[in-house]
């Protein structure tokens, strides 16, 4: 394919550096070949398209995902009661949903092994309109436990070491550990871990020896002291939920940022499922907790803790194409300035990821880039006014 060429009034890179004005972005057969300032691409600039007052960024990278989920009021009954094949149509159109929203690659965290690694695969093969699958198929957890109709339920030491195998042997990028119980489980508990330390220290030793990292998802406290203890890569929710309500506990965040865990905090759920509730004039659910937990991501914040985002797309008013909202909180209720947020989406999900080609716009990454009307590092709100939607430099949105 012959080399194609954007222009744009700046272009974020995603690594973290400041934009650049009036900048070109060249890309070739799916990988990018260079990015640059418009003024030194001479003849080269001819037959190029300008975008004019535009964001150029690398496609996004949502960190939290649940393919076959509904994200429906009822999602926990739709998991039950839908048949296999329901839930594989319904994974086919959340991932274009997705990709048709900016997002390039999804890591999801939780989706029965066939579905989602097939989707990886077709989505790979050009099969359907989809991201790039990052997946850890089923999910580890106790008999009974937070997510057990997608999960591996396994309940002693060398029952959580066979899971991370059979996971390994099925396909997974990386293993996922509901560490604590979580609300849309009934006869889980939240606020308690399901696993021992002993456990969460043989998963990630485990899965490590595999060459993977482990997500845990952390409503519980003990939870959290278990992941960080353990060494996972990323902590899920991280909300030191208790019996008496949301809590915060410094020496744990400050083992996460030691051991340079990153958090995805999956703010929106919760801000979704409160403004359903409000307007339906029913209990406000989601209220009582929402303060402590804003007051503890900020906090976490200026301790230094590297956030990645990832909305929990398929769970209570969750959609694959409203994942920009998690990166809009970041802005509006945590205080990260824009190109802060952008980039736990971009180039710090890519760094959470390991040694991924992607996240980024730099020589040799894959071509996977997003255009935005306006100036995305001053409103994080043009990132819904999409342009352009390049995935491995094949064009899936055109609105120039
Ligand atoms: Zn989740």
């Amino acid at each position: 394919m012959a080399i194609q060429t954007l222009l744009a009034a700046r272009i974020f890179d995603g690594s973290g550096a400041d934009a650049i004005e009036d900048g070109f972005v060249r890309f070739e057969d799916g990988r990018i070949r260079d990015i640059g300032r418009r003024a030194d691409l001479g003849s080269a600039a001819a037959g190029a398209r300008d975008l004019g007052d535009a964001t150029i960024l690398p496609g996004l990278i949502n960190m939290h995902t649940h393919l076959t989920c509904s994200g429906s009021m009822d999602v926990l009954g739709d998991a039950l009661n839908d048949s296999y094949e329901v839930k594989m149509m319904r994974a086919v159109e959340n991932a274009r949903a997705s990709l048709l929203s900016g997002v390039t690659t999804i890591r999801d965290c939780g989706t029965l092994n066939d579905i989602v690694f097939s989707i990886r695969e077709a989505s790979k093969r050009g099969l359907i309109t989809a991201p790039h699958v990052w997946a850890s198929g089923e999910v580890l957890t106790s008999t009974g436990g937070h997510c057990w109709f997608f999960g591996v339920e396994c309940d002693s030491n060398d029952e959580v070491r066979r899971a991370v195998r059979r996971q390994v042997k099925a396909g997974a990028d990386f293993v996922k550990v509901m560490s604590s119980g979580g609300g849309l489980t009934p006869n889980s508990n939240p606020t308690a871990s399901q696993f021992t330390r002993e456990d969460m220290i043989a998963i990630v030793e485990d899965s490590a020896r595999l060459g993977r990292y482990v997500a845990s998802h952390c409503h519980g406290t003990g939870s959290v002291y278990n992941s960080v203890a353990a060494g996972v890569r990323t902590i899920e929710h991280c909300s030191f939920w208790e019996p008496s309500g949301i809590n915060y506990h410094q020496d744990a965040i400050d083992g996460v940022v030691e051991k340079g865990i990153y958090i995805c905090p999956t703010l929106g759920v919760g801000e979704r499922l409160r403004q359903e509730q409000l307007a339906a004039g029913v209990t406000d659910a989601y209220g009582p907790m929402r303060t402590g937990r804003i007051d503890n991501l900020r906090r976490m914040h200026a301790s230094g803790v590297k956030f990645v985002s990832g909305n929990d797309a398929g769970m209570v008013k969750t959609g694959f194409d409203d994942f920009q909202l998690d990166i809009e909180l970041l802005v509006e209720l945590i205080g990260l300035s824009p190109a802060e947020a952008i980039l736990t989406a971009t180039g710090q999900a890519a760094e959470a990821l390991g040694n991924v080609d992607f996240g980024v716009l730099a020589p040799g990454k894959r071509a996977d880039i997003l255009a935005v009307r306006g100036n995305a590092l001053h409103d994080v709100g043009a990132l819904r006014d999409l342009l352009l939607v390049i995935k491995s430099g094949q064009t899936f949105v055109d609105r120039v």
